[in-house]
């Protein structure tokens, strides 16, 4: 299997990634969004492979909040999300804001799942890595999910994301970036009803799954993305 092969048949719809800012820019300029009067949030894992997916997010909607943990999950809680609302432009009396949200995974050349080479290192490496020990942890029988102040973001990981785990049951390596992608979501859309009043401020929620291929070429499956105005929501389709 190639990579475009094994693109296909895990992620139908991927995109290239700068397809994928530059098609919801131009879906939310309709929507009254522009790069002026709009703060851009994201959360991405904090693997450097996922700097050029922000990079075009940063060409596109200026700087950015920095809402990323490891796999892209939403640990910045009430306070992170406030301080980044607390930012916008004001234009008209209204904020608005982005949430771009997305875990990561990459594909080798004959679509080997989480297969990933590194600059300066001959070796095998892998993505997400975050995902992967958290995989290997349920292979091996000792997954720990208590809290460990000495490894919080791995440990409130596993928290969220065992809940989607069929008990005796260990998703594979694509499985679980899709569960991951479901529950970044959710949490999201949580701390979104926690921090945002829609009376005086419009948002969208842009969210998916970024694959990367071996010659450092990135894509992004498109996951749920809507835009709340006014408080109604519009499907934004790309
Ligand atoms: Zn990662």
């Amino acid at each position: 299997m190639s990579f475009q092969q094994a693109l296909t048949a895990h992620f139908p719809n991927a995109m290239p990634e700068a397809d994928f800012v530059g098609r919801t820019y131009q879906a939310l300029l309709k929507h009254g969004f522009n790069e002026p009067n709009t703060i851009a949030c994201v959360s991405v894992c904090r693997d450097e492979l996922t700097a050029p997916l922000v990079k075009k997010i940063y060409q596109t909607w200026g700087e950015a909040f920095n809402l990323s943990s490891l796999a892209g999950m939403l640990f910045a809680g009430k306070t992170g999300f406030q301080a980044a609302e607390g930012h916008a432009p004001k234009e008209g009396g209204r904020q608005r804001y982005t949430y771009f949200a997305l875990p990561h995974i990459a594909l080798g050349a004959e679509g080997e799942v989480g297969l990933c080479y590194r600059p300066g290192r001959a070796e095998a490496s892998g993505a997400c890595g975050a995902l992967i020990a958290f995989y290997q942890e349920m292979v091996g029988g000792q997954l720990s999910l208590q809290l460990n102040p000495d490894d919080i973001e791995q440990s409130l990981l596993k928290q969220h994301l065992f809940r989607k785990i069929k008990y005796g049951q260990v998703p594979d390596l694509i499985t679980l970036t899709k569960l991951t992608y479901q529950t970044i979501l959710e949490d999201l859309e949580r701390m979104i009803s926690l921090t945002v009043d829609p009376a005086g401020s419009d948002y969208a929620v842009l969210t998916g799954i970024q694959i990367h291929d071996p010659d450092q070429k990135d894509y992004v499956w498109p996951g749920t993305l809507y835009v709340v105005v006014n408080g109604q929501r519009h499907e934004l389709s790309v």
